[in-house]
Formats: C-alpha cells, structure tokens, sequence
C-alpha cells in the first residue's frame, strides 16, 4: 500500500496534482475540502457545521474532520492506497491518522510537500476565485486567514514528518506537466 500526504498551503496546486497523480499510481483522492463541499452542497448535518467554518477560512474541528477521514478510508477498504489531500492539517489529525493506519497495519510513506511562495499563492487562489464558485477564494480577507491557520496550525507538520524521515519537498512554481514530474520523481522512490 502507498498511502502520501500531499502536502502545501491553499493555492499550492494539491488538488490538481492530486487529480493526475492517483491516475498514474492507481491511488484513492481523498480531499477533506472536496468531502465538506460535497456535504454543504447536499446540506447534509455535517455540510451545515463545517460550512461555519469553511466561510471564515478557518479549520473545522479536528474531530469532526478525523471521524470524516476514516469514514472516507473505509468505504475504499480494497485501496492500492491513498492521496491524502488537505489533511492532516494539524498535529492531533497527524497523529490520529498515524494510529488508524497502524492499525490497519499501514501506515504513511512520504508526505510530499509543494513549496510555493506566499505572494504566488494569493494571486493564483483569487484567479481560481473567478471560476470556482468557491467563496473562501474570492476574499482577500478569507484567503489571509487560511494562510494564517496553515501558518500556525498546518506547516508544523513539516517537523512532524521530517522527524519521521518523510518529508519530501518539491518546488511547485512551474507548468503543471513540471510539477506533475517531479512529484512523480518523488512517488516512485516511496
Ligand atoms: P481545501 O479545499 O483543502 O482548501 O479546504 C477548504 C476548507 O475546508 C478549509 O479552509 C477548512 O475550512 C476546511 N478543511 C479542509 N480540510 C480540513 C482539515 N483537514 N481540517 C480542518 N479543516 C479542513
């Protein structure tokens, strides 16, 4: 099983590689953002909560979003294995994701991050904003406090699986068919 963090800050490009990626290495996507969208589209209770949260750009609580994550896992039971895409976004859903997946006696190869510059990422999350339809990327204001969430909340990770030996990171300014390669670079090694 190959299970990968695929891993950046809002604007990185994570769900567009994400999307070529799991083709090439017969992987499940699992979007955390994508699963909440679906679930306010359908204003299931969960959609309603995290909609809260989602509209001011800050995270939804880490239980809530641990309990979806494993719910998404295993309805794909007969998983080659995964792409983790915006999650874990904080130390306990890191840490929460490590104990499930050993006890499914798997556990996480590589967090694979896209490094990007801030001023970059803003930039393309307000042209993203014009066609989305997503109203967390058409605010400035919002956009700032996801990148202050991922500041204090999400690129510490990068120590959690640095200290495991598994970090990986790739330049993500680039073509999408460049950082397309060289994240495939990266996955075939893990
Ligand atoms: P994304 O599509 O990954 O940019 O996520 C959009 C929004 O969904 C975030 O700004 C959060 O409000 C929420 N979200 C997605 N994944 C998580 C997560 N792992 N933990 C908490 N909130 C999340």
């Amino acid at each position: 099983m190959k299970n990968i963090v695929l891993f950046g800050p809002p604007g990185a490009g994570k769900g567009t590689q994400a999307t070529l990626l799991k083709e090439k290495y017969n992987l499940i996507h699992i979007s955390t953002g994508d699963v909440f969208r679906f679930n306010i589209k359908n204003e299931t209770e969960l959609g309603l909560l995290a909609k809260k949260y989602m509209d001011e750009g800050d995270l939804v609580p880490d239980e809530v979003t641990i309990n979806m994550l494993k719910a998404e896992v295993e309805k794909n039971a007969d998983a080659n294995g995964f792409i983790f895409d915006g999650f874990p976004r904080t130390e306990s859903q890191a840490e929460a994701l490590d104990v499930f997946l050993t006890e499914k006696e798997a556990q996480i190869n590589g967090m694979v991050a896209l490094e990007v510059p801030e001023d970059l990422l803003v930039e393309r999350l307000l042209e993203r904003g014009k066609t989305s339809g997503r109203t967390d990327d058409t605010d400035e204001g919002k956009i700032r406090n996801r990148f202050n969430e991922y500041n204090t909340k999400t690129a510490i990770l990068k120590d959690y699986y640095q200290a495991q030996g598994n970090y990986y990171g790739v330049n993500g300014v680039g073509s999408i068919e460049e950082i397309t390669n060289r994240l495939a670079e990266v996955f075939d090694k893990l």
